[in-house]
């Protein structure tokens, strides 16, 4: 047995937002209550348990912005390392006005996780701004990203910390950031960022692969419960980038769409919804408000649907003990990070409802992202077939990894998602020691 690992015990993690501490949306709370019971189950020693309960990194940056209208604003920059035992940082960046500490730790814990899940060579960690990006323009938001890549700058690089695309932000944002680095170093790094435009060192198959995960990893629990792929039904919850590719994909299985929303709502056609269709007049209108084909629904009522399969692809605590009671799906699949709180998991699984959970059921996009890291570091690039094989090889894999481990410790998915990637993190960190 390796050494016992050392931490003082009243090593304290930052949490400006400690009102937010014991309620059940808090989702530091959610991801480490998870963290609890899959370490002892694996019987964690406790140095060990306590390095991994704390970031490695925290950094905070003031963001000063020339507006349009001449005035400066200042907002709040993210950025958390989690842990980088396995390999350099990676997680995405997300532009929000709900961002807290508390909140982008545990997206990068959970980077961590997932990234680890999936066998990546990669640590994990998030960063996020405190703004409303759907108020903002082009030019301020150029101006906002280049400043916070400017103040987080010394642990960014392709061997430290590689971000990604996260909620509201995309390729465009990306190639700022790369700019931004690479004018600051004096020569183009493309490996300092993924989900690039293709033409600047992006992976083909990189925007759609977190859907596309979702597919593999829901086709895969279809199967292993017995049930028909084709004709299963299928409610999706958000309609961006993995809530729409996912529901085209399953689509393209043969799976029947009965419900799509965005924030303006949602639609209900038990007849099955034409995804494509739903997916051109969002790119005529930017959203689903107006669609009309099919009954109009809430976004709530979306969740409670009897469905074979949920994928809610929005945002965080979408199924909590207020609603969970009440899903009938049998199969959820989480495109999103964090849409069930902690304390929904018994309900659901009292309810006999199969969870693919976060971390597995949306690693397909971070799996991309190390392919295209990989590929810009070898300047060789990959067909979009090689990519989608080689994304399918690692999801199916992953999925049957879990699967075994919850059979054989008879836990949930979740439960062995989280004991599969700790252990992975946890032998690293004892091969590696504490540096001194
Ligand atoms: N933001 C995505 C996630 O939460 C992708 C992260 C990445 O590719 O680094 O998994």
């Amino acid at each position: 047995m390796a050494p016992d690992l050392l931490l003082p015990t009243n090593h304290q993690i930052m949490r400006p937002d400690k009102d937010r501490f014991l309620s059940e949306e808090n989702p530091f709370e959610a991801m480490m209550s998870r963290f609890d019971r899959a370490a002892e189950l694996l019987d964690l020693e406790p140095g060990l348990y306590k390095v991994l309960r704390h970031p490695e990194k925290q950094i905070t940056v003031s963001i000063p912005v020339m507006m349009d209208n001449g005035e400066v604003e200042v907002f709040q920059g993210i950025r958390v390392l989690y842990n980088t035992s396995r390999g350099p940082a990676k997680g995405g960046i997300r532009f929000d006005l709900n961002v807290t500490m508390d909140e982008v730790t545990a997206l990068a814990a959970w980077m961590t996780w997932k990234c680890a899940v999936v066998n990546i060579p990669f640590g994990g960690a998030k960063g996020g701004v405190v703004c409303d990006p759907l108020k903002m323009s082009v030019g301020e938001l150029e101006r906002l990203t280049r400043r916070y890549t400017a103040g987080i700058i010394a642990t960014l690089g392709p061997d430290s910390d590689v971000p990604a695309p996260d909620v509201n932000t995309n390729e465009r944002v990306m190639a700022w950031i790369m700019d931004t680095y690479s004018m600051r170093v004096g020569h183009t790094v493309t490996a300092v960022v993924t989900g690039k435009p293709v033409e600047m060192g992006g992976s083909l198959g990189r925007r759609e692969a977190t859907g596309r995960g979702c597919m593999i990893v829901t086709r895969d629990a279809l199967r292993h419960l017995g049930m028909e792929v084709k004709g299963a039904t299928v409610a999706v919850q958000g309609f961006g980038n993995v809530g729409s590719i996912g529901a085209q994909l399953l689509q393209g299985e043969g799976c029947k769409i009965v419900a799509i929303s965005d924030r303006t709502g949602g639609w209900h056609n038990p007849k099955g919804i034409d995804v494509n269709d739903a997916v051109e007049y969002v790119k005529q209108h930017k959203t689903l408000e107006g669609y009309g084909k099919g009954t109009a629904i809430s976004n709530e009522e979306l969740l409670e649907l009897e469905v074979d399969v949920l994928l809610p692809a929005a945002l965080e605590n979408v199924i909590t003990t207020k609603n969970a009671a009440k899903i009938r799906a049998k199969i959820i699949c989480e495109g999103a990070n964090g849409p069930t709180t902690a304390a929904a998991d018994a309900i659901l699984d009292e309810k006999g409802i199969f969870v693919i959970p976060d971390i597995l059921a949306n690693a397909g996009g971070v799996t991309v992202s190390y392919f295209e890291w990989v590929q810009d570091r070898g300047g060789y690039f990959w067909t979009e077939k090689t990519v989608n094989d080689r994304l399918e090889e690692i999801m199916k894999h992953s999925f049957a990894a879990v699967l075994q481990l919850a059979k054989q410790h008879k836990v949930n998915m979740r439960t062995a998602a989280y004991m599969l990637s700790i252990s992975r993190v946890a032998t690293v960190h004892r091969l590696r020691g504490i540096y001194a």
